[in-house]
């Protein structure tokens, strides 16, 4: 199989893709392009963006039949079978492609079509130079082997099958380039869009977490180079991983800049993307479902696993921060407060479980509307929890003697690295194991029931205090409440935006104040008690109010000016805040050294 592609006409986005077949089907080959990308569970028609296409064979015209929404039968022929299509690609993620005048990004599964009954023949693929002036300095960054390209250069690239073809995202432009070298594998920095990186630390940071991950499994998995395409933009985050790279999309003042001090925020959260996406080098790229080998891309594929592949590598990314000595074990307790704190103040927890949000991803987490909140669990964030609980659990059961980090040791050991999928079930049954009795009761109750973790019970365990309390502001993420003053905040029970005309309404928490006052979703509180109200003023506002009030709120629904009567309620105690317990016992302190893997400072 050969392929070829160029960024064609880069202002119109669309890349040129030729694909030639050598003795196509006698029935007539059918070719389609992926409906989904691994990684990110949604349909989405990716065949929608080829915009034309034609097919010959030794210089005859062959006529291509469409028989589905993305699929192709050609016509019987002798000798090689020659596919040229045009794909059109202007989606600002990392999920699909992207190109314009300044770079050129794609995924396999948005550009290469399948030939059916050939997916398991080798590929050569040669990446081609746009004919603009504009592009005569652009290289090429890609994970994908070399078959005579030179390394960040146009031309012939190769992978042994369909699936691994469409495992290498494509970057080409003018990008920055830092590289460090992690388990004698040279690992590369591709940062592209306008920033002001300091490289050196980013690539200090990097280093450190990847050899704590590969210490945690042993060994990194046998690869000539591992490859972080960054993307940066201004307001902007997510990734999703490969089997020797993944794609990021980051906040530009989410990078370290020359002469910054402390970690910020958003570098934290920059650094735990990365340590989550290299986790899945080991960890959904290898330890797999049975059901993803191999991916059926035409249509959803299920599995209730999620919580395992999403959860266990969320519990483990920023963990891995505070093994690797990137952040403070306090500072990780904050990031593990505010993921609680998610956790805490989503409603759905109690109507959905995490494996039914992992089985339905497809058409509920990855299409969440504004009743979200109150309908959907994240097999993320309450998946990480259900991590860290079973962690907790099996060091208990186990008098210290094994862990989570056991478990995903078997894990790689047992399945990744034989390339067996783990079947449905089989995690919670290596998790007994590890831990020596039954966990029926565990997984019936947090992870196929909605039951809320034992985190208070759980983290005393290693010496941590868990507490709920009222929040301070609606934009409360969680954590050591530090503004005492602003203790009087009444919730309504909402998310609001700003808009121009007040404070938009974005979600309606069920049972709340605002439900019951009858606002929903989309409403635009114009007054509250017959004053005009901005999002900047509104938390202000709701603290001058106690339980028990009633408030007077204007408002547009639709085009209709309407009133609502609601009545103030005590805050619902929903964010977490975590602490080290400061007169723990030696044998708890011993058991949380382990844990974080740090001595307490
Ligand atoms: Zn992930």
């Amino acid at each position: 199989m050969h392929y070829s592609i160029t960024p064609y006409k880069l202002a119109a986005h669309l890349f040129k893709v030729t694909c030639s077949i050598p003795n196509p089907d006698i029935e007539g080959q059918v070719v389609s392009l992926p409906a989904w990308i691994p990684g990110s569970y949604m349909i989405r028609e990716f065949a929608k963006n080829i915009v034309t296409i034609s097919a010959s064979c030794e210089g005859q015209a062959v006529p291509l039949t469409k028989t589905d929404k993305s699929t192709w039968r050609a016509d019987r022929c002798e000798g090689t079978l020659d596919i040229e299509y045009q794909v059109y690609a202007w989606d600002l993620s990392v999920r699909s492609a992207h190109m314009d005048t300044r770079h050129a990004y794609f995924n396999g599964t948005s550009v290469f079509l399948k030939a059916h009954g050939k997916d398991e023949l080798p590929v050569t693929v040669d990446i081609l130079a746009p004919s603009e002036g504009t592009a005569k300095e652009w290289r090429v960054a890609t994970s994908m082997t070399m078959a005579g390209a030179t390394q960040w250069e146009f031309g012939r690239y190769s992978a042994n099958s369909y699936d691994e073809l469409i495992d290498h995202p494509v970057e080409i432009g003018e990008f920055e380039l830092a590289s460090f070298e992690v388990s004698g594998t040279p690992h590369h920095v591709v940062i592209s869009g306008k920033h002001n990186t300091d490289t050196v630390r980013l690539c200090k940071d990097l280093k450190e977490i990847c050899e704590a991950e590969i210490a945690f499994f042993g060994e990194l998995p046998s690869m000539d180079r591992y490859v972080f395409l960054v993307w940066v933009v201004g307001d902007g985050y997510g990734g999703l991983e490969h089997r020797e790279s993944c794609s990021l999309i980051c906040s530009r003042g989410d990078l370290p800049w020359p002469g910054m001090g402390e970690l910020t925020d958003g570098y934290k959260s920059f650094l735990g993307l990365c340590s989550h996406e290299y986790f899945h080098t080991w960890n959904v790229k290898r330890i797999k479902p049975a059901g993803f080998i191999p991916y059926e891309l035409s249509s959803e594929s299920y599995t209730r696993q999620l919580w395992a592949f999403e959860g266990i590598t969320s519990y483990y990314d920023d963990l891995i921060l505070a093994r690797s000595g990137r952040i403070s074990s306090k500072e990780y307790l904050t990031l593990l407060a505010r993921t609680s704190t998610r956790v805490w103040m989503g409603k759905g927890r109690a109507s959905q479980s995490v494996a039914d949000s992992s089985f339905d991803a497809w058409t509920k987490f990855y299409k969440q509307d504004e009743n979200a909140p109150n309908a959907i669990v994240s097999y993320y964030t309450k998946g990480s929890l259900i991590a860290l609980a079973l962690d907790i659990t099996i060091r208990q059961l186990s008098c210290d003697t094994q862990s989570l980090d056991t478990l995903m040791c078997r894990l790689w050991l047992e399945y990744g690295k034989q390339g067996i999928g783990v079947p449905e079930g089989e995690i919670e049954r290596i998790a007994a194991d590890v831990a020596g009795q039954s966990l029926d009761v565990f997984f019936d109750s947090y992870l196929y029931g909605t039951d809320d973790l034992p985190l208070e019970e759980l983290l005393a365990y290693v010496g941590v205090a868990f507490s709920l309390r009222a929040p301070l502001s609606e934009g409360d993420k969680g954590g050591s409440a530090t503004d005492a003053a602003s203790s009087a905040y009444c919730d309504l029970g909402m998310r609001t935006v700003s808009d121009s005309m007040g404070v938009k309404v974005a979600n309606i928490f069920s049972g709340g104040a605002a439900e019951k006052g009858g606002l929903s979703s989309g409403d635009i509180i114009i007054a509250v008690d017959a004053l005009k109200v901005t999002k900047s003023g509104f938390d202000d506002l709701l603290r001058q109010y106690s339980p028990g009030d009633q408030m007077t709120i204007h408002g547009f629904r639709r085009d209709e000016l309407i009133e609502f009567s609601v009545c103030l309620e005590e805050s619902e105690r929903n964010r977490v805040e975590l602490t080290f317990i400061s007169d723990a016992d030696e044998q708890t302190i011993a058991r949380r050294e382990d844990w974080l893997k740090s001595e307490m400072v």
